[in-house]
């Protein structure tokens, strides 16, 4: 049985929730059905944040879901989510899940393969990852169902795994690296028992499908507490194994200078609210793997350009792989990469070609990075800043001033 909170209690703010995300429990509780708020949201709201986004909890069936919207598309082929949709917002609904984890496929390791069986609520409660995050809130009584004492670990502060923490890590290795993410993200402790297994279980990671490690991986990057996530990993001795980047970034210890300015900048952008491209954040964390080849291109006779275009192909071959990166975000990667010597051009019309580049924001950020890091005199940044705030004389005289 949960407990059960009442807005005294809780005290979550109606104003911080989605009027979509009450569209949503309300359709689907006016047909009969049980409805609410879940998981992150509810988590974020007890701690007075304004979710990003909302999911919601039914024991409705997709197709049930899906009939009471006008904009709904069921998602996902083994187990079902539906996606009801607002203009740009996006509301994601799942039909409670039972405990099958018991009799489910796994592979060798006992990873669960597949669980696709609906269930109870309390059932859908207890395959949650973390307490704080197996609470359901009923925006009509606005009562906080709280299965797991998350509410108690809210308060203290504390990232507490849902049962037997070695099972748990063992049905599903990204958990482990979500334990690390929300204790930066949201600055709380883990528990004992749940930060002990950590580091003897992470190499099961590497039986995760490399492109679920991807988004969890994106997740830690893009969560604004990207850079104390990393080093929160490093000082569990968590950095060999349960992150495939982290080996590479720290393979290359003269970049971590670069990589360190590159993770606190997007943290700031993220906590002023500001866009970040994942290529622009992926071309950093490898940029001194890159500038290690080309070096060696050149000192193996190659002409500076083409060397760079060789070194990024090496990099972006293996890392791909090994990273599931995505066509597009590699291809963002390469463009940022080819740009930078073009950079350290300043005669005649290659800096005017260079200001037509669709990336040179981008570019130009990065180059900004380089200049921070020692990499590059900072004349060069400073002189691209005057540039590109000049109009069309001013351009052409800093252009015969240039050092
Ligand atoms: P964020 O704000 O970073 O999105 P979140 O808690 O919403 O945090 P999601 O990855 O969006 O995280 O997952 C939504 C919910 O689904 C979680 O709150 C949790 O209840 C459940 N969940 C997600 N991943 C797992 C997992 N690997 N194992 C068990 N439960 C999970
Ligand atoms: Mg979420």
């Amino acid at each position: 049985q949960p407990a059960i909170l009442g807005p005294n209690e809780h005290g979550i703010d109606p104003q911080l929730l989605s009027p979509n995300a009450v569209r949503v429990t309300q359709a689907l509780q006016e047909a009969g059905f049980k409805a609410f708020v879940v998981g992150g949201a509810v988590r974020d709201l007890l701690l007075g944040v304004k979710p990003k986004d909302f999911d919601v909890a039914t024991n409705a069936t997709p197709e049930q879901v899906k009939r009471l919207f006008r904009r709904a598309f069921i998602i996902g082929k083994r187990f079902q989510i539906v996606h009801v949709m607002f203009g740009q917002e996006v509301i994601e609904v799942t039909t409670f899940r039972g405990t099958s984890a018991d009799n489910a496929p796994k592979d060798e390791h006992g990873r669960v393969l597949r669980d696709n069986t609906f269930g109870e609520q309390h059932e859908d409660a207890v395959r949650r990852d973390f307490t704080i995050n197996a609470m359901y809130y009923d925006p009509a009584t606005r009562q906080v169902l709280d299965y797991h004492q998350g509410i108690a670990d809210i308060r203290s502060k504390t990232l507490r795994i849902i049962g037997v923490p070695e099972a748990r890590y063992r049905e599903d290795p990204v958990r482990l690296l979500r334990v690390v993410r929300f204790a930066a993200k949201l600055g709380f402790s883990i528990d004992p028992h749940t930060r002990a297994p950590i580091q003897v279980m992470a190499p099961l990671i590497n039986n995760v499908p490399a492109a679920r490690v991807f988004d969890e991986m994106l997740k830690l990057l893009m969560s604004g507490q990207a850079l104390a996530c990393l080093q929160q990993l490093r000082q569990d001795g968590l950095h060999h194994g349960l992150l495939p980047l982290l080996d590479v970034v720290l393979e290359q210890p003269l970049g971590e200078k670069f990589v360190t300015l590159a993770l606190a900048g997007t943290d700031q952008r993220i906590r002023e609210g500001k866009p970040v491209s994942p290529g622009f954040l992926f071309a950093s964390l490898l940029w001194h793997q890159v500038l290690e080849k080309w070096t060696a291109y050149q000192a193996a006779g190659e002409y500076p350009i083409p060397a760079l275009h060789l070194a990024a192909d090496d990099v972006l071959n293996t890392q791909t792989e090994k990273l599931a990166l995505q066509r597009r975000i590699a291809s963002d990667m390469r463009d940022i990469w080819a740009m930078q010597p073009r950079f350290e051009r300043r005669i005649g019309k290659s800096p005017y070609k260079l200001l037509e580049h669709p990336r040179l924001r981008a570019g130009y950020d990065f180059l900004l990075l380089r200049c921070a890091s020692g990499e590059i005199d900072q004349e060069v940044g400073e002189w691209w800043t005057d540039f590109m705030a000049a109009d069309g004389p001013e351009r052409d005289a800093l252009l015969s001033r240039k050092p």
